[in-house]
């Protein structure tokens, strides 16, 4: 029987990976739910090379989802995939959580570690026309990034103005494709990023230009925008931003969830080392930190909270009275 202190973690990307290994390293016993059926989390459908991880280029995404989950399956953490937590409640000094299937677990601590997902066709929604595409018509999120061979000579709409969009709208371009970029407000991205788009031949930027209209016709998708172009393009891209996967979380924490803050946008709060509102529950990586979503932040943010829930957990153990 294994008596060192559990710590649930809920959610397999980076974060919630590298928070297992270093909870595994301090001394307790890590188990992890992850809801879909493999680890890495977003690494997963970072199709191209990903070259902001010292030490791992050329790499990627799905590579380094490899090389993470590998090290925690080598015994770190116990692994649920395919699972989701249903339920947390506290039970005297721990936590009792359900697990779908009615599976049972306890916990000292909970770390809250489920990223973010990318907006998706819902942000078409109210576009006039939109009803008329076809679903391979639109291409959302790391999908528009996968098989860019396959739209040479082709003509693409990118929506966003944000990294994702004009980093899409530039390999695009490379790959001999044109396209337009449109965004309803002003640029987000990196300045290096900016500058390479408007530079190249096959990009076209219409900053702070709504749509207006999305007509499918035989030739193409026409689309109408407030800037006043009209142009005809064979695929739409969305790359409207990441949104986190908090929604569940009020439901899943009952009264407890009462304790837990999020910003106007829905990231979750915490103190710079990883603390919610309500004690024992820590969060880390994109779920809170909308600032710098990124690999190694994760990878950072997972063993730091990792560390506060070792320190936090020292100081109630010590000082608790014989149970
Ligand atoms: C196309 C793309 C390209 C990117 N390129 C780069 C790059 O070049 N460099 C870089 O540094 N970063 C990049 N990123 C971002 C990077 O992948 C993320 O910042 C990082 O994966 C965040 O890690 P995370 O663990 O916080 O969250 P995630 O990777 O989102 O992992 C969260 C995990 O939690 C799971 N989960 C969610 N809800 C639940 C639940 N209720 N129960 C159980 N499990 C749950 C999810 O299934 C997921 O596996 C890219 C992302 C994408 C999508």
């Amino acid at each position: 029987m294994d008596a060192r202190p559990q710590i649930g973690i809920i959610g397999g990307g980076p974060a919630g990976l590298s928070a297992a290994l270093w909870l595994g390293n301090l001394g307790f016993s890590p188990w992890l739910v992850e809801a879909t059926d493999r680890l890495g989390g977003m690494l997963n459908l970072n199709f191209l090379g990903n070259d902001w991880v010292l030490g791992q280029r050329d790499a990627t995404g799905p590579e380094l989802a490899q090389r993470f989950s590998r090290h925690i399956e080598a015994g770190v953490a116990r692994l649920w995939l395919n699972t989701c937590v249903t339920h947390v409640e506290r039970a005297g000094d721990k936590f009792r959580i359900t697990l779908n299937e009615d599976r049972q677990a306890t916990a000292h601590a909970l770390l809250i570690a489920t990223g973010t997902r990318y907006r998706g066709i819902e942000v078409l929604a109210d576009v006039p026309g939109a009803a008329t595409l076809e679903p391979a018509d639109v291409v959302c999120g790391p999908w528009a990034f996968a098989g860019l061979n396959a739209l040479r000579g082709r003509r693409v709409l990118t929506i966003g103005g944000g990294d994702n969009a004009f980093e899409n709208a530039l390999l695009l371009a490379e790959n001999g494709t044109s396209v337009d970029l449109a965004m309803r407000s002003a640029s987000r991205a990196q300045a290096a990023l900016q500058e390479a788009v408007a530079a190249h031949a096959n990009c076209h930027v219409h900053a702070q230009a709504c749509l207006l209209e999305l007509v499918r016709r035989d030739d193409g998708i026409e689309v109408a925008l407030s800037d006043g172009c009209r142009i005809i393009v064979d695929r739409v891209h969305v790359l409207a931003g990441y949104e986190p996967n908090t929604s569940a979380l009020a439901e899943l924490f009952g009264p407890l969830a009462a304790g837990l803050a999020f910003d106007a946008n829905g990231y979750l709060r915490t103190d710079t080392a990883g603390r919610t509102g309500v004690g024992g529950v820590y969060a880390c990586g994109d779920v809170c930190n909308p600032e710098f979503p990124s690999v190694v932040a994760a990878l950072a943010q997972g063993a730091r909270a990792a560390r506060t829930i070792e320190r936090d957990l020292r100081q109630f153990l010590h000082s608790a009275p014989a149970r």
